[in-house]
């Protein structure tokens, strides 16, 4: 059965930030790319499939449909040309994410081939958690160092309500699982929603007490498919903060090369809380990640308007000098900041399409 978050949790011997025999090589050639604005890159987010198989209310509601036209994703040898390229570039960080990574047949070859490309520390992966039961041991020997597992609600109804999956049960244990793989950082991702999960912030929060896991709430982002449901559940982070400030939560100062996720802790408590609020003003500012999707179009901005094309850049190891150039060349069109408050969504239809 799995630990419920009200539970003292066996898991307490987890060392979260420990590093467990993990190579940690660093690229001979590795240079930082940097944009106009003086922001450092180091973290990619490669969208590995944009097909799934959930139907979250927020994303895909009508559950995934392939487009007769879409070219096929990436293929595994094309992944790990780009992953060795954004290495070289500074890259330490790679994020594995979709669509539902899991779905991929490959997935774990494509792990492995991450955490043994020179230059990459981290190899992360974010998953509804449907197949993390039997697979979070393979993650683990494959090199996986950090999971995000996205549970918007521990209330089974309405955990089947907002992801169209009655299956809140098998997710936890697959958390579980990883835990009793090693997996050193497991996160929590859940979507702000009015009305629903922040009824359930005080649940979320007693999980952190015994157990060393992250839950990182998110803001609703608008995207220009989910405009009425926004209007219904969008919820500003800054009530849970105020919220989380009441109950003694204290936000850690940011550290260099730290992303735009605010995070907080609380004396007593095992695990952490964070928050990722892209409508507060300074979101952008500490941007270190570009986001590829899994057809290779890199998005200089979530909420940007085009992608840019990498893929006839990564059909052989040969090219990675034209496709460093390339990274040189775009990130200098790197956007300041997204335009969410001018009313501006770019072009994403959801984030299944670009990996969140
Ligand atoms: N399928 C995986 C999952 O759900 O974890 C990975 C892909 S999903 C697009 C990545 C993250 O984006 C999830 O945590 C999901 O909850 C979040 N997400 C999706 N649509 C969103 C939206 N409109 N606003 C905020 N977060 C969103
Ligand atoms: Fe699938 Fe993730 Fe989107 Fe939910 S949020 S529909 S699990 S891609």
């Amino acid at each position: 059965m799995a630990v419920r978050p009200s539970q003292p949790s066996r898991k307490l011997v987890i060392k979260p930030k420990a590093n467990r025999g993990i190579k940690t090589s660093v690229h001979p050639q590795s240079t930082q790319l940097t944009d106009p604005q003086g922001r450092r890159f180091h973290y990619l987010r490669l969208s590995i499939t944009d097909a799934c198989n959930f139907r979250c209310s927020y994303c895909l509601p009508e559950g995934y449909l392939k487009r007769a036209d879409a070219p096929e994703p990436l293929s595994h040898p094309e992944i790990a040309n780009l992953i060795a390229g954004f290495a070289e570039a500074g890259f330490w960080k790679v994020r594995l994410t979709g669509g539902e990574p899991t779905v991929r047949r490959d997935l774990l070859q494509i792990i492995e081939t991450a955490a043994r490309t020179p230059g990459v520390r981290e190899v992360a992966l974010t998953t509804n958690g449907s197949r993390l039961r039997s697979l979070a041991g393979d993650f683990r020997r494959a090199g996986l160092t950090s999971l995000n597992v996205s549970v918007d609600s521990l209330d089974p109804e309405r955990f089947t309500e907002i992801s169209g999956q009655p299956r809140l049960a098998e997710v936890l244990e697959g958390i579980d699982a990883a835990f009793e793989a090693g997996i050193p950082s497991i996160k929590v991702n859940a979507v702000l929603l009015k009305g629903l999960n922040e009824l359930e912030l005080d649940r979320f929060i007693a999980w952190t007490r015994d157990t060393p896991i992250s839950i990182r709430f998110i803001e609703l982002m608008r995207t220009n498919r989910n405009a009425e449901y926004f209007e219904t559940y969008s919820l500003s982070a800054g009530e849970i903060q105020l919220r989380l400030a009441r109950a003694g939560w204290v936000a850690r100062p940011k550290t260099e090369g730290d992303g735009p996720a605010i995070e907080y802790t609380r004396p007593g408590h095992l695990g952490r809380i964070g928050v990722i609020a892209p409508y507060s003003r300074d979101f952008c500012a500490s941007c270190n990640r570009l986001r590829v999707s899994s057809q290779g179009g890199l998005r200089l901005c979530l909420f940007g308007e085009k992608d840019f094309s990498l893929r006839s850049l990564l059909r052989s190891p040969e090219q990675k000098d034209e496709l460093l150039a390339t990274l040189q060349e775009l990130i200098g069109r790197k956007p300041d900041s997204h335009l969410l408050h001018q009313g501006i969504y770019g072009s994403t239809r959801n984030l299944a399409d670009i990996g969140g």
